[in-house]
């Protein structure tokens, strides 16, 4: 047993599995679609179809319970999955939560646990057909809406770095760097569901992409593991514009959250397409995970 497994008695008045909560993962692949897991005769609403999860251990974030969990029920290999965003469902005294992600490479899944009698590949369009676990069922169209779909976020460094008078001006370019590692740290540990500003509406937490517009003394600044940078041959404000209609290209579906206080600047990536976060937002998400 791990400390994890057990019942709650849920506020509900249901009891649901898991006594630290629960987790699940939503794999999509853009070529095969979502996986799916039939589930075992055996188990609680057996024969139905849903994604491979289960209860979280004490020590657990929800995305290291809905990886383990993949891997032990799919095999699926957690160096190939890249999370992108996570939903709650919260009861009070328990939560069970989705962590939606998207293949770094094709992924043979097969059932490797009892609890799972086949994993299937099913296009996004053909999901609600299958019999589906109930309560997946009722997530199905929310989770449907955010599917393949990353945040990216484009910071405006010296905007950012500017809007908090904390010496920055002796040292521009320790500054940016500063601000890049704390970046780092959020593309990494994820920002949490709650914040109404960025894409659903408070609904999903999100992975980012980070991508860092530097200019002048911040130049030299270099990229880390999870956070580009963008140098700006000229102003800031032509760079970022350019990088929102460069990513907008790439992937339309995509969302693009441009962090900056300037007006200007926020009316130009406005109609490329983006939408606009000001510093005192980011430096509120930042804090959460500091
Ligand atoms: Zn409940």
């Amino acid at each position: 047993m791990d400390d994890g497994d057990g019942f709650v008695r849920c506020s509900c008045g249901q009891w649901h599995w898991g006594r630290h909560g629960a987790a699940g993962l939503l794999l999509s692949d853009p070529k095969r679609g979502v996986l799916l897991q039939h589930r075992a005769r055996w188990v609680h609403q057996g024969r139905t179809w849903a994604l491979p999860g289960g209860a979280m251990r004490s020590t657990e974030t929800p995305w290291d319970a809905a990886i383990r969990e993949a891997q032990e029920e799919a095999g699926v290999p957690p160096d190939a999955v890249r999370p992108t965003a996570s939903v709650v469902v919260d009861h009070g005294n328990w939560r069970y939560t989705t962590v939606l992600a998207t293949v770094r490479r094709p992924i043979a899944a097969r059932a490797v646990s009892a609890e799972a009698a086949g994993m299937r590949w099913v296009q996004p369009d053909e999901v609600a057909d299958y019999p589906l676990h109930s309560e997946f069922a009722k997530a199905w169209p929310t989770l449907r809406e955010q599917l393949g779909r990353k945040l990216v976020l484009v910071v405006d460094a010296a905007n950012v770095v500017g809007s908090r008078p904390d010496g920055w001006w002796k040292d521009r370019a320790g500054a940016a760097a500063r601000l890049r590692d704390e970046l780092a740290l959020l593309a990494r540990c994820g920002v949490p569901a709650g914040h109404d500003a960025l894409p659903g509406w408070g609904q999903f937490g999100w992975w980012p992409h980070v991508t860092l517009v530097v200019e002048g003394a911040a130049r030299s600044t270099d990229p880390v593991d999870g956070v580009e940078v963008v140098s700006a041959p000229r102003d800031g404000d032509s760079a970022i514009v350019d990088e929102v209609e460069r990513i907008r290209g790439e992937c339309a579906d995509d969302h693009v959250v441009v962090v900056t206080a300037d007006r200007q600047l926020r009316d130009l990536v406005g109609r490329a397409g983006a939408a606009v976060v000001g510093p005192g937002t980011l430096h509120a998400i930042l804090d959460g995970v500091r």
